[in-house]
């Protein structure tokens, strides 16, 4: 049986074709999110199936809702998705850098280098990278570091948002800084209000639930106490449809309910000798069990979350239980305080542990509005832990890009085998960074490179890089255009990890039918 028949139902492309086609649904990718890019790039607005709307500025975010098919574009998207999860930001950039390296490639292969040699080529590159690209950095401080946070949210609002959402998400990361100076963002909370404006967002130390003790005679404040988290509630459990009670003689149901009662109060008897002071339930809580909790001057929550209950357990140290009766003394945690507090015109409960918590309440005067600032502190506290675990920084605005294709012209040198073209090749792509920032900014690309690249070399200084807010060639660093180094570095590994696993490709079979791929136009 020969080939043709296996793959009856099957397109299949080969070689220097697949290439091209793979190259081409990348570049198209790319095209799709490239005038995104930058504080002058422009918002997309996405319509999903239900006609629901959302307008962002986001590459990945693009990327993800849209509905793409093409196998090798959703490779570069993984890409994105994954520096999106590691490093939270320099997603569009992940994107633009991998098409741009396989163009480039692209061009090697048309002149009649072998896609394996381009591949070798890149991975030297890379490895070149990732030796030199701590040089360029500039180790921070609190002022960089909120120049970098502002930075990451270029293009992403107004000033005074990015302000104040920068400033308490610096705040919220100390909070929650652990003792090894790891910040434990899973530990911040992010809450919502609507009816007010973004600047009267405010950071709580301690986790804020929008939730009331459930009677005002239990106390409004405990410090120092112990607190349970029960996974269930502490409350008669309804009949369920299918179940069966034999009634054989008159006032049995009665019995059964006092029975049930004995073992709710035994239960609260149970938290009693454990020295309980705040009980937090999943479930409801009783009327007859809140009375006998009040009268203990017991302070009880109840529908609460179990995402909450998990982020109180971290930081009060207490162990979720199913049954009280068999909970212990472990399982018991402590909490500083636990309070019930107005804010913003609403009474919420504050609880505070030894271990960390924040709570970010986010204000804004409509759902829309709260959303993508929601949005924004997600950015940042991912741009903010990246720069407590690792306090050094880049020069943005295609600033680290261009010192890094310097450095690789002179590498490529070195080099005596056909590599040395694809260490080129790959030295061009980081160009394009550059070359889209000022694009998106109204300035020509191509002089814009040429005057960075001149500047780099007359100053002898890699900060050098093109800052949008004023057209101007200038000290990336002193004007406070920073990203942190894990950003760069991860954009750059992903951006070549996509692009040498689309180059390895040069067989493509297709089921059925062949995905339409756009006509490499630019
Ligand atoms: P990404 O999804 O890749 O993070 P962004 O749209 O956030 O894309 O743009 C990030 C790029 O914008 C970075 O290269 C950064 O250096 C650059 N940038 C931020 N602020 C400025 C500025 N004032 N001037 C020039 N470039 C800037
Ligand atoms: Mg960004």
């Amino acid at each position: 049986m020969g080939d043709g028949e296996i793959l009856k139902d099957t397109t299949r492309s080969t070689g220097r074709d697949a290439l091209k086609k793979n190259v081409q649904a990348a570049i198209a990718l790319a095209g799709a999110i490239r005038s995104t890019l930058g504080p002058k790039g422009l918002d997309k607005l996405l319509i999903d199936d239900d006609g629901r709307t959302l307008v962002t500025n986001d590459g990945v975010t693009v990327l993800e809702t849209a509905k793409v098919e093409h196998p090798v574009a959703k490779m570069v998207i993984g890409a994105s998705s994954l520096q999106d999860k590691i490093a939270k930001d320099g997603t569009t950039s992940t994107v633009i850098l991998s098409s741009e390296m396989l163009r480039n490639a692209w061009e090697l292969v048309v002149q009649g280098i072998h896609p394996a040699v381009i591949a070798r080529g890149f991975r030297m590159a890379e490895q070149k990278i990732i030796s030199e690209i701590e040089k360029y950095t500039t180790v921070g401080n609190e002022e960089l570091f909120k120049q970098a946070a502002i930075s990451a949210l270029s293009g992403k609002g107004h000033e005074s948002l990015k302000q104040t959402v920068s400033e308490l998400s610096l705040i919220a990361g100390k909070y929650v800084m652990n003792k090894n100076r790891k910040m434990e963002k899973e530990k911040i909370k992010i809450i919502s209000q609507t009816g007010s404006v973004v600047e009267d967002s405010e950071v709580v130390q301690g986790l804020v639930l929008a939730k009331k003790r459930i009677d005002l005679k239990m106390p409004k404040e405990i410090k120092d106490g112990k607190i349970i988290l029960i996974d269930g509630g502490l409350e008669r459990r309804s009949f369920s449809s299918d179940m069966k009670l034999n009634v054989t003689s008159p006032g049995i149901l009665e019995q059964f309910r006092m029975k049930e009662r004995e073992m709710l109060l035994t239960q609260v008897e149970h938290l009693k000798s454990l020295g309980v002071d705040v009980v937090a339930c999943k479930e409801g809580i009783d009327d007859d069990v809140k009375n006998d909790l009040t009268k203990s001057g017991i302070q009880a929550f109840r529908r609460v979350a179990k995402s909450d209950l998990d982020l109180i357990s971290m930081s009060c140290d207490a162990t979720i239980v199913n049954d009280v009766l068999s909970a212990k003394k472990d399982s018991i945690g402590t909490c500083k305080s636990s309070v019930n507090e107005m804010l913003g015109g609403l009474e919420h409960w504050i609880i505070t542990g030894n271990g960390c918590g924040a709570t970010i309440i986010v204000r804004g005067s409509t759902v829309d509005i709260v959303g993508e600032v929601e949005r924004c502190f997600d950015d940042c506290l991912g741009v903010v832990g990246q720069m407590y675990d690792d306090d050094r920084l880049l020069p943005g605005g295609g600033a680290s890009y261009v010192a890094l294709a310097r450095c690789l012209r002179r590498y490529a040198e070195t080099i005596p085998g056909r590599e040395q073209l694809a260490v080129a090749a790959f030295a061009d792509g980081l160009e394009v960074i550059v070359r889209v920032l000022a694009e998106n900014g109204g300035l020509d690309p191509i002089e814009s490179l040429l005057s960075v690249v001149a500047k780099q070399t007359s100053e002898n200084s890699h900060n050098y890089g093109l800052n949008l807010f004023n057209g101007e060639v200038e000290d990336m660093v002193s004007n406070g255009v920073v990203e942190p180094l894990g950003i760069v570095r991860q954009a750059i590994i992903g951006a070549t990890e996509a692009s040498i696993s689309i180059l390895r490709i040069d067989d493509v079979l297709w089921a059925k039918q062949e995905v339409e791929i756009p006509e490499l136009t630019e």
